[in-house]
């Protein structure tokens, strides 16, 4: 039997999210700079190498992976890897394979998602006008998000929206966009701006929507009741008694949830972070690489970083700097 991965607040590890590319065929405005200039593709860690990775980590206890970026369907290849993962659906290990998408792919892959055990995805969309969404994720044409929608409940796969609250942006849409959710059952999570890296001439604390206020906005217009629902992440969730909608609220800047994180983050290129909202990463590539024949040397330091996961996150918008408290992007570690 091997332990499970416990690190030293007595948290379990059971959920871990996979950065598999840093790129996107998107550019939005809070994520990214106009001019990202990405990693060299020989950094990044091979498929196969995603898969060792993803592996022991499903042997050390993890039963939860979703897989993020950048865009994740960008990557070549990267149905490979989603039905080489299904074989941890097959034995039980795994409970739950799925993904964070901007939607932009779903057209193509959801069937092959699908057979390959996915069953849920969560599609970032931030408001349904299409001036709007071309200004917002500056490369992004709407249509072809509606469709990928489509295609993916077509296929089978539940589908949740995640949307930024961006003040003075897609405020004015809480009811369309809550409701056009209702209309198609899905659910609905909005999502704090949080300050991750350089993103150019945008202003982060001019883009501040306290969620706070969204649900004060919600209070306005619905019955709205909190649920005691938990994921072990900064998710809380309420019930909207008339469309008997269940809305999320990630609120990682103004609450401290931490107690509960269940999950640590894995990049592109073999770092991991413990904490979203810290800076501390371990190198797991060169466990990887020089140790081709065995996994033992990885699971040791996926142990030690384990030990070092912190308790808390290091967040504050109250220091009034809008140029990112993390120095990284949201795509190097995928939200
Ligand atoms: N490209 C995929 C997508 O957009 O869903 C997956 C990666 S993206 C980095 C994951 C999530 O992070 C998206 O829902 C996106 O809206 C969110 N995100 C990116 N930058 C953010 C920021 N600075 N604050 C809050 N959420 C952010
Ligand atoms: Fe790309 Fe997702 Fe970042 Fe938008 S939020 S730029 S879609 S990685």
């Amino acid at each position: 039997m091997t332990a499970p991965l416990i690190d030293p607040f007595a948290r379990a590890i059971t959920y871990l999210r996979v950065s598999v590319t840093d790129r996107c065929d998107f550019r939005c405005v809070y994520c990214m700079s106009e001019n990202m200039t990405f990693l060299p593709k020989k950094e990044l860690l091979t498929l196969e190498e995603l898969d060792r990775m993803c592996t022991t980590f499903v042997k050390l206890g993890v039963q939860k992976l979703r897989i993020t970026g950048g865009e994740p369907l960008v990557r070549r290849d990267i149905m490979t890897f989603f039905q080489s993962m299904g074989r941890h659906l097959d034995s039980g290990a795994l409970k739950e394979l799925t993904l964070t998408t901007n939607g932009s792919q779903l057209g193509r892959f959801a069937d092959d998602l699908y057979a390959a055990g996915v069953r849920r995805v969560n599609v970032s969309l931030d408001t349904l006008d299409e001036q709007k969404f071309a200004d917002v994720t500056r490369w992004g044409r709407l249509p072809q998000i509606l469709k990928g929608i489509d295609a993916a409940q077509k296929a089978g796969l539940r589908v949740k929206i995640n949307a930024v609250a961006l003040k003075g942006f897609n405020e004015d849409e809480l009811p369309s966009i809550t409701e056009w959710c209702a209309e198609r059952d899905m659910d609905l999570t909005w999502i704090e701006v949080m300050p991750m890296g350089d993103i150019g001439n945008e202003n982060r604390l001019d883009q501040y929507w306290s969620l706070k206020d969204v649900r004060a906005t919600y209070a306005d217009h619905y019955t709205v009741t909190d649920l005691a629902e938990r994921t072990g992440g900064p998710a809380r969730y309420v019930r909207l008694e008339e469309t008997n909608q269940k809305i999320g609220f990630i609120t990682p800047l103004s609450h401290n949830f931490c107690e509960s994180c269940n999950r640590v983050r894995l990049t592109c290129t073999g770092e991991l972070f413990m904490c979203l909202g810290q800076e501390d990463m371990a190198d797991l590539r060169p466990a990887l690489r020089e140790h081709p024949d065995t996994e033992a040397p990885l699971e040791e330091a996926i142990r030690a970083a384990i030990n070092l996961k912190p308790k808390g996150h290091d967040f504050d918008y109250s220091r009034q700097r809008a140029d990112g408290t993390m120095s990284r992007h949201m795509s190097h570690t995928g939200g």
